[in-house]
């Protein structure tokens, strides 16, 4: 069973998200992720594996993560897609601008991707999750509001899932 946090406020994030995905480790999970808004820039941060390994990883990006303070985390437990690094959230859309953390399970995620696929989204993970980044995207590129973009996209969702969303724009 996977984990979702999510913060915005004046602290340094990566230690507040750190904190609260090492609570929900007692839930069982294969890998770990965070997205974050450093300098106006949305950077991702993934491990396989226990938490401590993207903790280790983080170690070596102090410098360009220490001012963010917003961010959304993960710790994943695979039901779509084998528990790698690329699978592991957060995932993103074309663009890269907005990221996406999911809790639960897309049943019509292979329908929708086809025809995402079709309209030149460009997948890189094998995850049902990815599908919703790149549908919302498509939604808040039509509609410029990133709540309405989520329940437009949501519309097209089969499944139970919760969800946290981040967009560069919106820091
Ligand atoms: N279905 C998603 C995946 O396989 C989310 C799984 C979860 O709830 O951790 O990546």
């Amino acid at each position: 069973m996977c984990g979702i946090v999510g913060y915005i406020g004046n602290k340094s994030v990566v230690e507040i998200l750190m904190d609260e995905l090492s609570k929900l480790e007692y839930r069982g999970y294969d890998s770990s992720g965070i997205a974050i808004n450093a300098d106006g820039k949305i950077k991702i941060y993934k491990a396989e594996g226990k938490l401590q390994n993207i903790k280790d990883l983080l170690k070596d990006y102090e410098n360009e993560t220490k001012s963010a303070k917003i961010g959304i985390g993960h710790i994943r437990w695979a039901t779509h897609g084998s528990p790698t690094e690329i699978n592991a959230h957060p995932h993103t859309c074309n663009c890269g601008k907005l990221v996406i953390v999911h809790n639960g399970i897309i049943e019509n995620f292979k329908e929708l991707k086809e025809e995402l696929i079709k309209q030149g989204c460009v997948f890189t993970s094998q995850t049902d999750t990815e599908t919703v980044a790149h549908l919302v995207a498509q939604e808040y590129n039509k509609v410029k509001d990133l709540t309405e973009a989520v329940r437009l996209a949501s519309k097209k969702l089969q499944g139970a899932y919760a969800l946290g969303i981040m967009h560069q724009d919106l820091p």
